[in-house]
């Protein structure tokens, strides 16, 4: 029984999914914080969890081919799909342990007349695994949408992107466990410095190049320790963040001494990186709309050392917005300015485990308006000459490439310098898109 408890927890913790407005992510690390876990049983749990939300629409194919009514109850249907995720996506775990503690969970849970029900499903398919492999592996050509559990609005717009072969590469990377990243703090700490210290503390870590990265500035993270508890972290050396996120920040070109504007700055990943370039001279501010966030550009930047941040919140795109209490926000002109835009997120989906299933359509309209009022605002703030580097984490082009040029159109004293659009199955990082404009004549 010693394992039953990253089952129960999961299971729980499933049947909120799509409920509040916080990550699964976030609710899963909340879950944890407050439970004794040893390291595998809390590795588990974040698996369990996470892989059963990814490989949702595919579990419930195999459920629906073998149950004749699908469960009415959504903790009996999470109980099957996590049974059917330790025998199919789980090979370190034996067949009769994830049958037996399913079944013995779905007991505790209230699901005794079912029991039966649950075992047999199971037990069927442990039993036919070749088979039911086999009909999985085809599956992924046959119908791309169950074989890799996506929505089918997503596969139909990669596919007439990118082909089919180039849409199962993406949906593979958004169904595999991400990789953590740490940029060094070159502001406290060097690489050679920083790596003696993570061997004494136990971090593996990996090289790593990407041709927009400075060398040996950004290192795999492969086992290690929780990173918040070593004293690496604590006095600021490195801050966790993919190699995508660089490109934004060293496509803006800060200096010492300037005055830069952030304008969707939490939790700080790139302001921090920019106030690095800047070597902690001048004046970065740093807006956020939210206050609970602006916290964490607060914090992060205390731990890293940054003293030329000025985290402020922000006025908000919408005309009609009541201004923030406290002073007016800075409304100067800037030399460089960053929107790195709230966006659909379809970059980074497999950090985001849950977001496939909660992202539509229609989303896309209303992030491409606000994105566009964000730009609207950050352009007033430009300096002539200035550089103006809009940025988002999706892959979409109505986020992207049309936001930008819609946003040219109607501001001729700017120009596109370069984009550049970073994909997962090409760069091998998060998806990222980055477009750099210089205002070449002064503001209207
Ligand atoms: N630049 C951040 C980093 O590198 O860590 C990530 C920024 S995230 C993509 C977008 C941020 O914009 C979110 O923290 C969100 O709360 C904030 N945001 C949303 N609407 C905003 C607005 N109107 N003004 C300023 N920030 C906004």
């Amino acid at each position: 029984m010693g394992r039953q408890k990253p089952r129960e927890i999961a299971v729980r913790l499933l049947g909120q999914a799509g409920r509040g407005p916080d990550y699964l992510e976030q609710r899963l690390d909340a879950a944890l914080a407050g439970q004794e876990l040893s390291g595998p049983d809390r590795a588990l749990t974040q698996e369990l969890v996470c892989g059963v939300t990814r490989w949702q629409a595919t579990l419930d194919w195999l459920v629906a081919r073998r149950a004749p009514r699908p469960p009415s109850q959504p903790l009996l249907q999470n109980l099957l799909r996590l049974g059917l995720y330790q025998l199919f996506w789980l090979n370190r775990i034996p067949d009769h342990a994830a049958v037996g503690e399913t079944v013995a969970l779905a007991r505790e849970l209230g699901f005794g007349a079912q029991a039966g029900f649950v075992n047999a499903l199971l037990r069927g398919y442990a039993r036919d695994r070749p088979v039911t492999q086999q009909a999985l592996a085809e599956l992924r050509t046959t119908n791309p949408a169950l074989g890799y559990s996506h929505p089918a609005w997503l596969v139909a717009r990669w596919t007439a992107r990118w082909g089919e072969a180039r849409a199962a590469k993406l949906m593979e990377w958004n169904n595999t466990p991400p990789r953590n990243y740490a940029r060094v703090n070159m502001l406290r700490a060097d690489p050679g410095r920083l790596l003696d210290q993570w061997r004494q503390e136990g971090v593996e870590y990996d090289f790593g190049q990407w041709d927009w990265v400075p060398e040996n500035s950004v290192f795999s993270l492969k086992a290690h320790p929780p990173l918040t508890r070593l004293a690496s972290f604590q006095q600021g050396w490195f801050y966790v963040q993919d190699p995508s996120t660089l490109l934004a920040a060293g496509q803006l070109g800060a200096q010492p001494g300037e005055t830069v504007l952030d304008c969707c700055a939490a939790p700080g990943g790139k302001t921090t990186l920019i106030a690095q370039a800047m070597r902690n001279q001048g004046r970065l501010l740093a807006q956020e709309i939210s206050e609970e966030r602006l916290d964490l550009v607060r914090e992060n930047c205390a731990r890293l050392g940054l003293t030329c941040v000025e985290p402020t919140l922000a006025p908000g795109p919408a005309p009609s917005r009541e201004p923030p209490p406290g002073p007016a926000p800075d409304s100067g002109l800037c030399d460089r300015v960053l929107v790195d835009a709230p966006c659909s997120n379809s970059g980074v989906m497999r950090r985001r485990v849950e977001l496939r299933w909660r992202l539509r359509p229609e989303e896309l309209l209303r992030l491409r308006a606000l994105q566009l009022a964000l730009l609207e605002q950050a352009g007033r703030r430009l300096r002539p000459g200035g550089t103006l580097v809009y940025s988002t984490c999706s892959l979409e082009p109505e986020e992207n490439q049309t936001v930008v040029r819609e946003f040219l159109a109607g501001h001729p004293g700017l120009r596109l310098e370069q984009e550049r659009q970073l994909l997962p199955f090409v760069e091998g990082v998060d998806g990222a898109y980055v477009a750099t404009l210089r205002r070449t004549i002064t503001p209207c």
